[in-house]
């Protein structure tokens, strides 16, 4: 049952040795057919997210519809506290939790819809860990090897990406390639994708802080950090394919204030992180910022008011090696782990690309907050709609489930709350109609619209703080 190979157990035991057991972590698929096998990942961690060394207990699963689980899984001291249960299904449709029992309590796990006719699947992945390669924080970080393996086994995450530093001589051309060959390595689809990328620094006004992100190899990084900024950054590597993330736009001295030049547009920079360890940067007075804000309009609403065109995705930025996780991060590096929701037709490192680059993706904080039958204006999220008859009601809709109760899922069009509905416990289904007359809502052309536009999103919010934010959905006038 417990699948960990040995040289992985290995890993985890020398780099992250585990205190007792604060929690179990529970994951199953967010997707499946009634009757699919699928494995259920558990780790027993201690109160930073280190798999415990000092578990002699056995979990035992919750009485539930759930087929092929065994009576208990026992861990052993001296190993890390983490079991893959191959083989698991449920026979009928609908959204469920699996639970555990460990050390007298009930841990869930995030919720699984059952749907016979769902296509597309929803992978969760980190796209933003830094390694020792980094060489920011390095007593904290961890190594390379580390991060893919924590990240599927300890997390279990479905994707990673190692976004290392590559600015101010952190990275050489040795050090790149221990990247690449990782990224090969550890790319084991359908099981894993691990994708190539890396952490391009830029200065206040240039853009700030990038990640590029690679569909595929490449040969050698491109570094603008003394002299350039997004856009040589993305002539530098005009002939790959590969996209470019900024990320806490809200930082002050690195802040990622956009203009019409260092804004790419749809095919170059996609997406925004919208969250991190760092906080949140979706609008100013948001709960969860980060510690020092830059004054300038720097959120992401303040973005997509200007016309840029991006769908968000969340990410760590843990200088601690903990893929969607905790572990020993600076003092200012304390917020929520945030993941990406990524949907897909399956699992491959090039599937994980394609639909980040199509925004067909999420960002959430803290749980993995499944967001299903989506569609606003009849479209999915990401997409760019003409709307003839501004004062033709859009439908919206959507059923969310999480780990945690949830409070209320919120409408966002064009920077405003425009609608609220409460959660029934751990779930919640959307459904409303907007019939205001969006010719007097919309935002004149700028950045990347040549129409008035309006955009659209979901935000979601748990009992526990967890957050997810749906990439929008833009109606041109
Ligand atoms: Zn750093
Ligand atoms: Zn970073």
């Amino acid at each position: 049952m417990n699948v960990l190979n040995g040289l992985a157990e290995r890993i985890l035991a020398v780099e992250a040795p585990g205190g007792p057991v604060a929690r179990l972590s529970v994951v199953v698929p967010s997707v499946v057919t009634p009757g699919e096998a699928f494995a259920v990942k558990l780790a027993a961690v201690d109160e930073k997210g280190y798999p415990s060394l000092e578990c002699g207990e056995a979990a035992r699963p919750v009485e539930g519809p759930w087929v092929g689980l065994p009576d208990a899984v026992a861990f052993e001291e001296g190993r890390p506290a983490i079991a893959i249960i191959e083989g698991v299904s449920l026979p009928d449709e609908g959204t469920y939790r699996l639970g555990f029992e460990l050390g007298g309590q009930t841990w869930l796990s995030n919720p699984v819809l059952v749907d016979a006719k769902e296509r597309e699947r929803v992978f969760w992945g980190d796209p933003h860990v830094h390694t020792c390669l980094s060489r920011c924080h390095p007593t904290q970080c961890r190594s390379l090897d580390f991060c893919f393996v924590a990240a599927r086994y300890m997390s279990g995450l479905d994707w990673v990406c190692a976004a290392d530093h590559v600015s101010n001589d952190r990275c050489d051309k040795g050090k790149w390639e221990a990247q690449r060959r990782a990224v090969k390595v550890f790319d084991e689809p359908p099981e894993f994708a691990a994708i190539l990328g890396y952490e391009a620094s830029l200065k206040g006004g240039c853009g700030g802080d990038n990640n590029v992100y690679l569909r595929g190899d490449l040969e050698d990084f491109v570094d603008e950090y003394e002299e350039g900024d997004t856009r040589t950054l993305s002539e530098g590597l005009a002939e790959e394919e590969c996209f470019i993330v900024p990320h806490h736009t809200t930082r002050p001295g690195k802040h990622g204030e956009l203009s019409d030049r260092t804004y790419l547009g749809p095919e170059r920079m996609p997406v925004v992180e919208i969250h991190s360890k760092w906080g949140t940067s979706e609008y100013r007075g948001n709960p969860n910022a980060l510690h020092d804000i830059h004054e300038g309009p720097s959120y992401v609403q303040d973005h997509l008011a200007q016309g840029y065109a991006m769908g968000f995705v969340a990410g760590t930025d843990t200088h601690a090696t903990m893929p969607s996780s905790y572990g020993d991060d600076s003092a200012h590096i304390d917020r929520l782990p945030g993941l990406t929701a990524v949907r897909a037709a399956g699992l491959a490192r090039e599937q994980i690309y394609d639909n980040i680059k199509a925004r067909n993706c999420y960002g959430a904080s803290g749980e993995r907050i499944l967001l299903t039958g989506l569609r606003i204006a009849g479209a999915r999220m990401g997409s760019e709609v003409p709307w003839v008859f501004p004062d033709m009601g859009r439908d919206i809709c959507a059923r969310v489930a999480a780990e945690s109760e949830i409070v209320q899922v919120d409408v966002v069009r064009n920077g405003e709350d425009v609608f609220s509905t409460p959660g029934d416990g751990w779930q919640a289904w959307l459904s409303w109609t907007d019939d205001q007359d969006l010719t007097q809502v919309a935002f004149e052309p700028r950045g990347h619209f040549e129409r008035p536009f309006v955009y659209y999103y979901l935000r979601v919010t748990c009992a526990s703080g967890a957050q997810a934010w749906t990439s929008p959905v833009w109606l041109t006038l």
